[in-house]
């Protein structure tokens, strides 16, 4: 199925809940403010009628005991325009004025336009002229009362069906440029947020093709997007330094292996011709070569464990004092050939651990201190403790590793100075191993060193 690119998903959403969000802001911002302004109208309009009774009424001549009619004629003219029909009635019920007696005319045509322009527009109000009666008394007796009537519960002139109807298009109006404005902007994000999520895809791709040198642009400030790159980035790293280090192992196995193979063939090879004697002498230096092999062999086999990440613990209580005491003795010729003094400081350490793997690493110190340190050097073992750890370190004064590689030791297959440290053999995977087998039991592994000086490999242990 042909996918959506998320730029165009991510663009799609953003118009659609951009437009849903505009049509309902409308949409209620139109009904709130009609709803309101018709409120006021509705408001005025009471104001207004309890403004003309008041208006009438303060014309009341106490003195004389009469209403002025010139005035009421006057004030219901006028109110009838603005759709208020008056009525005066004096203090014992008689009509004194009527607007309807005065200009049915004009009064029924105030009232048809009023009720079908309403009608038409507004029906759900159910509007009609209702007639409200407000009574007057002067020294405390009634000396009259007025009948307003107007279209309840309000009603709306041509001027303010012209402003509702404005402001509806104002509200489109400003609706639909909020609309182009958002999906414009949400094409801006869905492109910020989507072009380095493509990067990274034709970075995988490469990566995928065995192309690790390219490297996303990390400069992002969206966070999850910006660990994408940077995860990707370190796995493309790491990658480029597996290859690296893959080569380099091949190239060194070939290495290693074609010198004995080439000196054994061509030993056996003379032999055989007989122009060569098959002497004890010649045998040993054959069987050297094949040490040398099954050597590398076992270097091999070693790094398959590794690989395999099979550490598996069997913990027991150990002291690592006297475990490092028992394995210096196994180096024992290794530092009377060198005549490398050695010594054993510090106390008796309890921790769980298994005792296997702990040798391994002490094992691995010690063989690496002999390899890298040249004759009459020294080699002190220190085995200590502190509240909660133990600490042990081999420490030796050999030729030291530069500082910007005393990080690098622990990784698979490094070696410093490759020509000479091939010579003493090793593939590079002691440390990578040691430092596995410490991190299994929740420790901690460094390396000091001063190149030149000697190197000092400390790791701390747990207290059990
Ligand atoms: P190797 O089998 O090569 O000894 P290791 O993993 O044990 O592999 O060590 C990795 C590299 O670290 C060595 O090749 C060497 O360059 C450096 N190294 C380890 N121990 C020492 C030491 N005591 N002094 C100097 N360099 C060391």
């Amino acid at each position: 199925m042909k996918k959506m690119r998320l730029r165009t998903s991510m663009a799609i959403h953003i118009a659609f809940m951009a437009a849903l969000t505009v049509f309902l802001v409308s949409i209620l911002s139109r009904v709130f403010i009609s709803r309101q302004f018709e409120e006021y109208v509705r408001q005025t309009q009471k104001k207004q009628a309890d403004d003309i009774a008041e208006s009438i009424s303060s014309n009341y001549d106490e003195k004389n005991g009469g209403w002025n009619i010139d005035y009421v004629h006057g004030m219901g003219m006028y109110a009838l325009k603005d759709g208020y029909i008056i009525r005066l009635y004096d203090g014992s019920g008689g009509l004194l004025w009527d607007a309807e007696n005065h200009d049915m005319a004009l009064c029924h045509k105030v009232m048809n336009s009023i009720t079908e322009k309403m009608q038409k527009n507004r029906p759900e109000l159910h509007g009609d002229f209702v007639t409200y009666t407000y009574a007057f008394k002067a020294n405390g007796k009634s000396n009259g009362s007025i009948e307003i009537s107007y279209y309840t519960p309000y009603y709306l002139d041509e001027n303010a069906f012209e402003f509702i109807e404005a402001l509806g298009q104002i509200l489109i109006f400003v609706g639909v440029i909020s609309l182009i404005v958002a999906v414009f902007l949400g094409i801006i994000i869905a492109k910020r947020i989507t072009t380095p999520v493509a990067d990274v895809i034709s970075m995988t791709k490469e990566i995928s093709e065995g192309n690790y040198g390219e490297r996303v642009n990390v400069n992002l400030k969206e966070r999850e997007i910006y660990e994408l790159a940077d995860a990707v980035n370190n796995m493309a790293s790491s990658l480029e330094e597996q290859e690296y280090l893959r080569r380099q192992l091949t190239d060194d196995i070939a290495h290693e292996l074609r010198t004995p193979v080439t000196n054994i063939s061509s030993y056996i090879e003379m032999m055989i011709d007989d122009v060569m004697e098959p002497t004890p002498e010649r045998l040993k230096s054959c069987y050297a070569e094949l040490l040398r092999l099954s050597g590398l062999i076992k270097d091999l086999e070693r790094l398959q464990n590794a690989e395999a990440d099979a550490i598996t613990l069997e913990k027991t209580d150990i002291d690592i004092y006297s475990l490092a005491k028992e394995i210096m003795q196994g180096f024992k010729i290794g530092f009377e050939e060198k005549k490398i003094d050695v010594k054993l400081y510090g106390e008796e350490t309890h921790v769980f651990a298994d005792r296997k793997r702990i040798g391994q690493v002490i094992a691995n110190f010690l063989s690496n201190a002999i390899k890298y340190t040249d004759e009459n050097g020294s080699i002190s073992v220190s085995v200590t403790k502190n509240d909660k750890q133990a600490v042990f370190s081999v420490k030796d004064t050999g030729i030291g590793i530069p500082f910007s590689e005393q990080n690098r030791v622990f990784e698979r297959f490094y070696r410093t100075d490759k020509s000479r440290t091939r010579k003493t053999g090793g593939v590079g995977i002691g440390l990578s191993i040691s430092k596995a087998i410490v991190k299994a039991h929740n420790g901690t592994i460094r390396c000091e060193s001063e190149p030149g000086a000697g190197s000092n490999f400390i790791v701390t242990l747990p207290l059990r």
